[in-house]
């Protein structure tokens, strides 16, 4: 089983740590044309608009039909990518994830923290940085994790996201699920 973690930008290399650490084969991908050799991909944080930039046109394309292809988890600005309507300013989505989500909605006084949330009913650390907020969820879509009572968490078909950062604690939950969502292909 090969899992890429999209390597443009961001925090990759914790995700590419977190995923050796249980056992997965990573590639970091730098090129679209690698995504052709990877069973799974791993869209980490960083910056949204960022990613965009240095994707252009012709990658975009091509990340959006592997992530409505194959299994795929967006964390934070990941989660952005994957989503179908962005706000706060608007920009483009690969639509793999029929939620709306909100850039930077956290505010400045609370940029960043680390708070508890829940991860089906079991307590969970969740890191947020500059983090964005799932303002819609989609009918197909199902809400894995929570914070207070916001979804911080959500999977829909092969497509997972998270808005903190499950790679930063020591809790490798989120990944594993994501490494039997690959294996089990749904
Ligand atoms: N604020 C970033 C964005 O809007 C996301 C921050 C992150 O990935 N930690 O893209």
């Amino acid at each position: 089983m090969k899992i890429g973690v999209l390597a443009l930008q961001g925090d990759f290399d914790a995700h590419r740590r977190r995923l050796q650490e249980l056992g997965a084969e990573v590639v970091l991908i730098k090129k679209p044309e690698q995504l052709d050799k990877i069973d799974g991909l791993v869209i980490p944080g960083g910056e949204s608009g960022t990613f965009l930039k240095l994707l252009g046109e012709a990658g975009f394309e091509k990340l959006k039909q592997f992530v409505h292809a194959k299994p795929t988890f967006g964390t934070c600005a990941g989660a952005i990518l994957l989503a179908a309507e962005i706000e706060n300013p608007q920009q483009a989505g690969l639509g793999a994830l029929d939620i709306g989500i909100r850039r930077n909605a956290y505010g400045r006084q609370i940029d960043s923290s680390i708070r508890e949330g829940k991860f089906g009913d079991a307590p969970i650390e969740m890191v947020f940085i500059r983090a964005p907020k799932i303002s819609r969820v989609g009918p197909g879509v199902d809400v894995l994790a929570t914070e207070g009572e916001d979804p911080v968490a959500v999977r829909q078909g092969r497509v997972m996201a998270a808005t903190f950062h499950p790679e930063l604690s020591d809790d490798a939950r989120l990944h594993r699920a994501f490494l039997d969502l690959v294996r089990n292909g749904r």
